[in-house]
Order: structure tokens, then sequence, then C-alpha cells
């Protein structure tokens, strides 16, 4: 059995038979021969479905807005929230597939010449708790809208959820096997990507997570997008509009219980600014709302499990150890973990180096432009990064320093449809959203007339 403890109360609230391998094998067999018919489907049969898919997020928010906060503990609001997002993305993608996808006509010496992009055929998903939803959609409104079958692999703690996924494709009327949630444990992960009907993976989850999916990939050359995280830095200039920052600021690292692959991790505030900044920025996280996940005003819920909160308190112990030292919070009460901000880290400290998943920001000091970009670009991640400032030159001179995959200036680095998101270094490869997402997974196949 698969089960989801709710980590506000540790309550069973979901079990369910792990499949059989022959039950694997069937399901992927259906996805298979549903592929057949799917790929053959115009834009605008998959483009009403996919709005279909949209209307019912919105109509049913709340009821699948639930299962998320009980199953990893994400404030109700921020649950709603990631359900709005989702059928913004089903929008996005029914109105943008056959722009995104629409032949490209390149003149050379044939009649005609033209890449088409096509489907490829049964992609799997292998997908966190975080968003539960979210992270999904992503992946499956293009992956569908393109003429591809999603297999999804969510994580063991998320599982009703998967289910409610499922019966979101099913409630709006997308044909059997379109989209199956597959309830199944990691182990079991390589026999699904060796299996001849996988064409692709994608991956959002750990490192080693990505290493072990990646390599299976790899050997049977099949293709592989992967997001494995961040430590994404907050860089605070002189000139910045203090207010507007801070509010930013505590958004990026507290959103989510700190739970994000683009949450703001690590804080570099000039020297000059870093005392009246840390003072108002520790009054800011302070305001902070902890309690029931299930309550309205909530904002701080609970970790999504127990062993994720343990590993966040040896790296905040690790870093107080080697100097770090705490100027709010750095308590823990079983999966909770008090909003907590650390002064005087620098770049040897595990809270610099590492990637903290929950509510805990260290604060680190810079002087120099170059050394700001030195300290963004020690990370081993690569997602995004955060510019504060109110002196554009200064940001547009530097944008090209980065080694990320995004960079922010005045916001934090969030995911919109429209953008492409994704990675560089140790966060991964490949780009999921806007038309760079739905070209992950298609043959991009030359067609030449003479
Ligand atoms: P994991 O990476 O272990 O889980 C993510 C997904 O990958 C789950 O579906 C998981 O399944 C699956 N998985 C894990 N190992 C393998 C494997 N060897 N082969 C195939 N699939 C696998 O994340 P954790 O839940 O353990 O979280 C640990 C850390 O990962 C966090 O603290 C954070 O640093 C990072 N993380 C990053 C996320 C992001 O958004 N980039 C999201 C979540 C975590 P199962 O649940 O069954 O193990």
């Amino acid at each position: 059995m698969i089960k989801s403890v709710n980590p506000y109360n540790q309550k069973v609230e979901f079990e369910t038979q792990e499949l059989t391998i022959e039950e694997t094998i069937s399901a992927i067999d259906q996805a298979h021969n549903r592929f057949l018919s799917w790929r053959t489907t115009s834009f605008a049969e998959r483009s009403k479905l996919m709005k279909a898919a949209g209307e019912e997020l919105r109509k049913n928010k709340e009821e699948y807005a639930r299962t998320i906060t009980l199953e990893m503990g994400k404030p109700i609001s921020q649950a709603i929230a990631e359900i709005e997002k989702c059928a913004w993305v089903c929008d996005y993608y029914a109105d943008q597939a056959a722009h995104h996808l629409a032949p490209k006509m390149i003149e050379t010496d044939a009649e005609e010449s033209y890449v088409s992009y096509e489907p490829i055929g049964v992609v799997l998903a292998v997908m966190p708790w975080n968003y539960p939803f979210w992270q999904v959609f992503r992946f499956a409104a293009p992956a569908l809208m393109a003429g591809n079958i999603g297999i999804l692999k969510h994580a063991s703690n998320v599982m009703r959820s998967a289910d409610n996924i499922q019966k979101v494709f099913e409630r709006a009327g997308f044909p059997e096997y379109c989209f199956t949630h597959l309830p199944l444990s990691s182990s079991k992960i390589e026999d699904v990507i060796k299996n001849p009907k996988v064409k692709a993976v994608t991956l959002t989850g750990s490192t080693p997570a990505g290493k072990a999916v990646a390599a299976t990939a790899g050997s049977q050359i099949k293709k592989s997008v992967l997001e494995l995280g961040g430590s994404n830095a907050l860089v605070v200039f002189e000139d910045c509009n203090m207010e507007k920052t801070i509010e930013k600021a505590v958004t990026a690292r507290y959103q989510n219980t700190g739970q994000s692959c683009i949450a703001g991790k690590r804080l570099l505030v000039h020297k000059n600014i870093v005392d009246s900044f840390t003072s108002k920025f520790v009054e800011a996280v302070k305001k902070l709302e902890s309690g029931d996940p299930l309550q309205e005003d909530t904002y701080i819920g609970v970790m999504a499990r127990e062993d994720l909160a343990e590993e966040l308190e040896e790296q905040l112990n690790k870093t107080i150890d080697a100097g770090g030292k705490i100027l709010l919070g750095g308590n823990r009460n079983k999966a909770y973990f008090e909003p907590t901000v650390l002064g005087n880290v620098t770049s040897e400290m595990p809270l610099f180096k590492e990637e903290t998943f929950g509510p805990v920001i260290g604060i680190t000091t810079f002087e120099t432009e170059d050394e700001a970009v030195d300290l963004v670009n020690q990370s081993i991640f690569g997602l995004g990064v955060s510019l504060f400032t109110e002196d554009y030159d200064r940001a547009k001179r530097l944008v090209p320093r980065f080694d990320d995959g995004a960079v922010f200036v005045n916001d934090l680095v969030k995911s919109d449809p429209r953008l492409p998101f994704g990675g560089t270094k140790i966060s991964g490869y490949g780009r999921e959203l806007s038309a760079d997402g739905i070209q992950e997974f298609v043959n991009k196949k030359t067609v030449y007339f003479n």
C-alpha cells in the first residue's frame, strides 16, 4: 500500500494499492493504443477538451485544494491559488498550442521545405509533492495539446491528488488513457522508462532522483527533461525600494512554507543597508501567520513530511555551529518549522551551499557588484536569481553575467505559462512552459518536397 499521511495531525488520509508489474505494462499498452488515435486529432478538438479541463478545475477548486492541504500541509488559500494557476496553464495551451507547433516554412532549393512538429507518444512524468497539481499540469497541458499521452508517477505522499488529476481529465471528457496516473513506488520507475512504448520522461524533484531517471533514460536513448531544484539568490542593492523588496523577498522565501524549487533561499544584501534591511525583514517575517493549514488566514503551514523538517533542522544546526546567528525562529515541532532568519551567513555554510527546502533563510553581505555576481554564481544550482535595484541600467548590465536560467528584476522568480522555465548546472536541463516547453516532447520533422 502507498499512504498519504497528513503532516499536520499524522492521520492517514489515503491509501492505495501499488500496481503490479502486469497492471503497469497493461496501463502503458492502453496509453500507447490511445496515442494511435489521439495523435490524429486536430488542435481544435484538443483545445476544446483542454478548455473543459480548465473549467473543471475552476468549478471544483475547493475539492481539489482541500486534498492538497490534507496530504502535504499547504495552507488552503495557497492550494486554491495553485488550482487556479493550473486552469490558467490549460487555457494558455488550449489557445497557443496550434501557434507554437505551426509548421515552420524554410526556404531551400526544394519546391517546399518545412519543419513539422509532431507528437512522439507516451511521456512519463515523475513529479513531486510540493505543488502536487501545478507541477503535473505544467507538463500535462502542453503534452496533451501536442498530441502526446501522459502517464504520471506522482510522489508517494500525494497519491490522492494524483487520482484527482486523472479525474480532472476524465471529467473534462478526454478519451480514456490520454492521461493515466500509475500508483507506483520509485523502485518501479526504471522498468517503466525502459518500456519501449514509453518515449520520454520528465522529472521534477531532487538531484538524486533526477540522476537516476536521466541515467536510465540515457541508457535507452530517450529524451529527458529535468527540473531539480535550486538555491536562488535575492540580491538587494543599496538603491532598492526597501519596502517593496521586503514584501517580495518574504513571499519568495516563505510561500508554500518555503518548499519551492524557485524560492529565494540566499538573501544577499549590500553591506551599507544590511542593518536596516535585516530589522525590517525580520519584522515582516514575524507577522506571517502560522497555524492549521485548513484555516483561510494561515500563511505558514507544516512541512510536507517530518523527515524533511528534520533534514532542514540539521542544515540549520550545522550553519549555527559554523557561526550563523539566529535572528528569528529556529525551532521545530514535528513537521512544523518556525519561520527562521539567520544572519552572519557566509558562502562556506550549509545554508548557503545547499538547497534548503523550508521556511529558513540566511543573510549574507556583499560590497561590490562583482562580489554579488560571484556569490550568486558560486552555487551549484542555476535556476534563477532576483535583483532588487532602482537602477535598470545596472540590472541590464548584470543580467548576462549570471549563470542561471532566469533573472527577475524587482520581483521574485516565478513561473508563468507564457515564459520558459528551467535551470542550468545541477538544477537540470530542458525547459517547461511557453513555446519552448511544448516543443521539448515533439518530433521536429524535416519535410522536403522536390
Ligand atoms: P524526490 O526527488 O525523492 O521525489 C520527487 C519524485 O521523484 C517523487 O515522485 C519520487 O517518488 C520520485 N523518485 C525519487 N527517487 C526516484 C528514483 N530513484 N527513480 C525514480 N523516481 C524517483 O524528493 P523528496 O520528496 O525526497 O524531497 C527531497 C528533496 O528534493 C527536497 O528537500 C528538495 O530539496 C528536493 N525537491 C525538489 C523539488 C522541486 O520542485 N525541484 C520538489 C520536491 C523535492 P517517491 O515519492 O515515491 O519517492
